[in-house]
């Protein structure tokens, strides 16, 4: 029989990211007011950044620096001419009618960076970086009878980076925004913290039948101000492009709004509806034409970045990826781990315990590596005391917890609360002999045939030794006396 049935067109989600980066400048791009996150509305102001008439700006140097670091930190080539542009639009956030932004000819373009999809890498085409300000903040009152504007944040530095569209899903995505973040703070130009909103992105999203070359219409959506939001939204915004198009419906390109609180992405304006920003050079600042060598001295003084830490940890100190993945996240991180291994820690043990204890006490703690109470010296002291057996792996575990608690040095730990493990065989064959008196049905049973039993038996001996006992030895000896038939 001649069965003609329609094939499911299987789809392809296409993905660039426009990143919006807080640069970490203590005064504005323009003006010496200061950037402090958190101050009493409008104290952080002065007529340049709130746009009184007849006022001039003047770039931050250290907004150019910032910008031309990331670029270079992201394969970029530095252009070696560019200039600003006025971005017209009205709002209440910003005060002169425009945002001073560049356009035509950004400070950095085309790079890459390189992510991990599956344990192979990718890379990842930026686009473009440049400098703007950013805008003010507008302030509704809940009951919707008026709002309220705080220009403390107008003038902020920003750094916009624009991705290819090489992501192909909401996963790659987020990689993507993770390795960002990573180099952003390595390099100490953002802070990277999307809650505070120093970090945002907008997702731009399409979605085309797998095999096509060409692109679909995307959609812009905007709002998404959390991590765990980029994978979210986006994954929203495939399936109901890939409803549409699979109905026989069309995309239409626009800008849409990403509603955490539904996990919904809602329509904002269309394309007919979009501004015409009427974009044209600011004649108020100059253009930016950078010598090579004060570019090549910025590249001289970039850190070892996030993708060379990995290669050496693994190359070097026989990390697995994983591991130095992990570690290589937080510059501080990473210095902490070569800290301990400096000192004499083997580096799986040490990666072992920063990935153990030491994360989850600073998690539960909401601590930051830096504000670690153990130092890096004190891991390596006592995985010393392990290898010498001076205390077991599973007392090292109360050690550690107690040197998170007081700060104190392992030695002193282990004195004072007398943990010192116990490797004579006689004490440990005292009580072991103790324990097998007391059982003699769980002995029988273990004779028997029941070897599961020979955790009881280790358990209810450690219980006595208060965990103390030298674990190989207590197994080797509780072993020959349960195999000897009395
Ligand atoms: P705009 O400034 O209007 O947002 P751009 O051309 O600068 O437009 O593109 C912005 C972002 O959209 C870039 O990150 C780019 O990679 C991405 N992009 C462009 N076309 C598509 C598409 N068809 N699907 C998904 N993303 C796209
Ligand atoms: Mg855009
Ligand atoms: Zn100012």
């Amino acid at each position: 029989m001649d069965r003609k049935e329609a094939v499911p067109v299987r789809y392809e989600a296409v993905i660039g990211l426009e990143v919006h980066a807080q640069m970490l400048t203590d005064t504005k791009i323009f003006c010496g007011c200061s950037t402090t996150f958190g101050s009493d509305p409008n104290t952080q102001t002065c007529p340049v950044c709130i746009g009184m008439p007849g006022v001039l700006p003047v770039l931050n140097s250290r907004a150019l620096e910032f910008a031309v670091r990331t670029g270079l930190a992201t394969n970029c080539s530095i252009s070696s001419y560019s200039r600003f542009a006025r971005k017209n639009y009205f709002y209440p956030d910003l005060p002169k009618g425009y945002q001073i932004s560049q356009f035509e000819h950004p400070i950095c373009e085309h790079g890459f960076i390189d992510i991990d999809v599956d344990g192979q890498s990718k890379r990842i085409g930026i686009t473009r970086i440049h400098m703007e300000e950013d805008a003010g903040k507008n302030i509704h009152d809940g009951a919707g009878s008026y709002s309220l504007v705080d220009l403390n944040r107008t003038g902020v530095p920003l750094m916009e980076i624009v991705s290819e569209p090489d992501l192909r899903g909401p996963k790659e995505a987020s990689e993507y925004m993770k390795k960002l973040r990573a180099i952003l703070r390595y390099l100490g130009v953002c802070d990277g913290n999307m809650e505070q909103g120093s970090l945002r992105c907008d997702a731009n999203v399409s979605v085309r039948p797998a095999g096509q070359k060409e692109f679909g219409t995307r959609a812009e959506i905007k709002n998404i101000n959390s991590f765990r939001f980029v994978e979210k939204a986006i994954e929203y915004e495939i399936k109901r492009q890939i409803r549409i198009v699979s109905g026989g419906g069309k995309v239409i390109q626009e800008t849409r709004l990403w509603d955490s609180g539904t996990g919904i992405t809602e329509s904002m304006r269309s394309k007919e509806e979009a501004h015409d920003y009427r974009y044209f050079p600011e004649p108020d600042l100059v253009p930016i034409i950078p010598e090579d060598s004060w570019i090549e001295g910025i590249r001289s003084s970039l850190p070892e970045l996030p993708d060379q830490k990995i290669s050496r940890f693994v190359s070097e100190m026989g990390l697995p990826k994983y591991d130095a993945s992990l570690i290589a996240e937080e510059r501080q991180l990473a210095d902490w781990f070569e800290e301990a291994v400096r000192a004499g820690g083997q580096p799986k043990s040490v990666s072992n315990w920063i990935m153990g204890d030491l994360m989850r006490f600073l998690n539960e703690d909401n601590r930051s590596v830096s504000e670690c109470p153990v130092k890096p010296g004190q891991l390596a002291d006592m995985l010393k005391l392990v290898d010498m057996g001076t205390i077991s792996g599973k007392i090292a575990k109360t050690v550690f917890e107690e040197m998170y608690r007081t700060g104190k040095a392992p030695d002193t730990i282990v004195k004072e609360k007398g943990l010192v493990q116990i490797s004579d065989s006689s004490e440990i064959e005292k009580a072991i002999d103790d324990i097998l008196s007391k059982s003699p049905n769980e002995v029988e049973r273990f004779r028997g045939g029941d070897e599961k039993l020979l955790g009881f038996f280790v358990g209810q001996v450690m219980k006595t030794m208060k965990g103390k006992a030298n674990p190989q030895l207590l197994n080797d000896i509780l072993k020959k006396k349960l195999a000897a038939v009395d």
